[in-house]
């Protein structure tokens, strides 16, 4: 079965900066230590460059995507840095350069740590691969049409996916 819109994925992938492989860099992020992740194709699930290159593809292939800043997390924005009360951060110990999750009134939201002071701490906004052309490694392990409720709702029901309470 191939991958189009309203099928569910799951997939392994590795994630690097376009090049880090041939500069010795390691990569920035792999499903590879835990379950492949699961999305419901043509919803905004995933980053589109990487949507659009799983196009057409079925269980068992594996292939690479190159994947420009603009179709993957956007480019790099000055000024989104923010100083936040220290009391926000629980008692997580902190270093700058660290990525953590914050809770906002947008959802979560993964923030990157710049100065720490004694009551607040500066964050950059941007998401961590901003700015970054990526590539992908992917593995397809199934597709399967997604059910008329998932379609519905736009996302996943099930392993992996998401539980409503
Ligand atoms: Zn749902």
């Amino acid at each position: 079965m191939k991958i189009e819109k309203d099928r569910v994925v799951r997939f392994h992938y590795t994630v690097s900066e376009r090049g880090a492989h041939a500069r010795g860099e390691p990569s920035l992020e792999t499903s590879r230590d835990r379950e492949p992740l699961v999305i419901l194709i043509g919803h905004g699930n995933i980053i589109p460059g990487l949507e659009k290159a799983m196009m057409d593809r079925q269980a068992g292939d594996s292939f690479g995507a190159d994947v420009a800043a603009n179709e993957a997390y956007g480019e790099y924005r000055e000024g989104l840095s923010q100083r936040i009360p220290k009391k926000h951060f629980g008692g997580t110990q902190l270093k700058p350069g660290m990525q953590v999750v914050l809770q906002t009134n947008f959802g979560p939201r993964a923030v990157t740590i710049q100065k720490i002071g004694h009551s607040v701490v500066d964050v950059d906004l941007n998401h961590p691969m901003a700015g970054k052309d990526l590539h992908f490694d992917v593995e397809i392990v199934d597709v399967r049409e997604a059910s008329p409720e998932e379609v519905e709702h736009g996302h996943v029901h099930g392993d992996g996916g998401h539980h409503h309470g």
